[in-house]
């Protein structure tokens, strides 16, 4: 496994790599490996002849009152894991590299960054799509896998990808959970015993609803939504930031859920900790 932190190399491994014919998949992330990342390394060893997997804890998508500072890191253990996935490159560049002095450029996808975590995360989607654009530009033709976890961004990486014509196959992977339905995240480390018990209460309420609409058809999303927020704010740990049933595609409010063209999704603060659930309807 070659580890590479400057683009010109990784461009050339790259380029070599697609000269002698292999497809390459890529899987951007910053790091603190759980299960739901190596899934991704997974399907995109499935998709391809060479992954590269990029480790890059991005400032430009923090908000100042953010957790850039403390958001989690660990190197050693995710090179471990990457190399227990058989991947084969990883790009680790230091915020210099990717941000070089005087950097002013950003790529901004309106509609679809604005709702939901956009609402609340101010510029958030600017820092995504911006680093997620120079990742593809580095790395060239491949497939880049996403996790469904970030819903919303996925939708806005597919957008982007296709209004900029970005040489890249957009793959969705499906949410890793814990056995018992917490979906899986760097930042589930920060969450006290007590917050931990207390977070349970979004996977369960989503579930609640998915089984709801399989069980008895579509539902007007009114219903399904005052279902949800039932049992969240039942749990007094946790403060709801959003819950809103959307389309799957643009993310527009929809009048019914079902049929499995829309998502409830979800974001709340359990103790210092913001998490994000999502479940297809
Ligand atoms: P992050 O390191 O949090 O930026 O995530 C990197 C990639 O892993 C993104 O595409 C996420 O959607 C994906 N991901 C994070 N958590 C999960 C999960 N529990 N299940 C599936 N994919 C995930």
């Amino acid at each position: 496994m070659l580890r590479l932190d400057q683009i010109a190399s990784v461009r050339e491994v790259c380029d070599e790599r697609r000269r002698a014919g292999q497809r390459i998949g890529f899987v951007p992330t910053m790091g603190y490996f759980h299960e739901g990342h190596l899934s991704l390394m997974r399907r995109a060893r499935e998709l391809s002849d060479f992954v590269l997997v990029s480790i890059f804890v991005n400032p430009l998508q923090f908000g100042p009152s953010e957790d850039l500072a403390r958001y989690p890191r660990d190197l050693e253990a995710d090179l471990a894991k990457c190399q227990a996935e058989r991947v084969d490159l990883v790009f680790t560049p230091s915020v210099e590299e990717m941000y070089g002095p005087g950097f002013q450029s950003v790529v901004e996808v309106r509609e679809l960054s604005q709702g939901l975590c956009g609402a609340h995360r101010p510029g958030h989607f600017r820092g995504v799509t911006t680093v997620v654009t120079k990742l593809l530009n580095i790395v060239g033709p491949c497939s880049a896998v996403f996790g469904e976890k970030d819903f919303q961004q996925l939708q806005v990486v597919r957008q982007m990808v296709a209004d900029l014509s970005l040489p890249a196959q957009v793959v969705a992977s499906p949410i890793v959970r814990e056995p018992d339905g917490l979906a899986m995240s760097s930042r589930n480390v920060f969450l006290q015993p007590a917050d931990r018990a207390a977070a349970l209460c979004l996977s369960r309420a989503l579930r609640a609803v998915a089984e709801r609409v399989a069980r008895e058809g579509p539902l007007p999303a009114d219903e399904a939504v005052a279902m949800a927020r039932r049992m969240i704010e039942a749990e007094p740990r946790v403060q709801l930031e959003y819950l809103e049933a959307r389309d799957a595609r643009m993310l527009r409010p929809v009048e019914r859920v079902g049929g499995g063209a829309s998502v409830l999704a979800v974001a709340a603060r359990v103790g210092s900790t913001r998490l994000i659930d999502n479940t297809r309807l």
